[in-house]
């Protein structure tokens, strides 16, 4: 996983969506932008979110991309379905005149016996998908909580490596400073060693 606000968290693509169709996802938790969850990880694109979101989905009947007709539950209520359907209708002429049930399509006698299954099917992925998301978005906030720390820390030490390095700096200027009023110092000495021995053969006024 790349843990960075620059890339992909899945596939680390720079390529970040501007408008993600989640339609086929309602209860997804990502934005048209990537954004999971409010973190500063996003994803490129559904397959990327699916890919990453799916690996912490725990019980993978539920996976993305599983309908309730891929699932076993469903499967047999319909079988049971279709043996009462018969069972009622080898009751014969009278018996399915009277029969309630049988005034319904056969569709519709299926999905008033295996509906509620279904159902439920799909509310037990989007609880599953939902926990798995929580689960995902709760390794990532200790990844940042982390990746936060270790850039405070950077740049602490960045910070006290300027500091160090103008403190150098200041230091060398100090002492060119000081090593050029030396220069100066000698040279006024210098100077004024010169006057002295000029003004002492300097011609002096000379009275009568
Ligand atoms: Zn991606």
């Amino acid at each position: 996983m790349f843990i960075s606000s620059e890339r992909c968290l899945a596939c680390g693509s720079r390529r970040r969506p501007t408008d993600l169709d989640t339609s086929a996802y309602p209860d997804a938790n990502l934005a048209a932008d990537g954004t999971f969850m409010g973190l500063p990880s996003w994803f490129c694109s559904i397959d990327c979110y699916k890919k990453t979101v799916g690996k912490y989905i725990k019980d993978r009947r539920y996976d993305f991309d599983k309908t309730h007709l891929d699932d076993e539950a469903y499967k047999a209520a319909v079988e049971d379905a279709y043996a009462e359907l018969m069972t009622e209708m080898s009751g014969g002429l009278l018996s399915t005149l009277f029969n309630k049930k049988l005034r319904m399509s056969e569709s519709e006698f299926i999905q008033s016996k295996v509906g509620h299954i279904k159902d439920q099917f799909y509310k037990i992925q989007s609880t599953e998908i939902f926990l798995a998301e929580v689960e995902l978005n709760e390794h990532l906030y200790a990844e940042w909580q982390h990746k936060l720390k270790e850039d405070e820390e950077e740049r602490e030490e960045r910070k006290e490596k300027l500091v160090e390095r103008i403190e150098k700096a200041e230091e060398k200027q100090r002492l060119a400073q000081e090593k050029e009023d030396e220069k100066q110092r000698k040279l006024d000495e210098e100077r004024e060693v010169k006057e002295a021995e000029e003004e002492r053969w300097r011609a002096k006024p000379f009275k009568l």
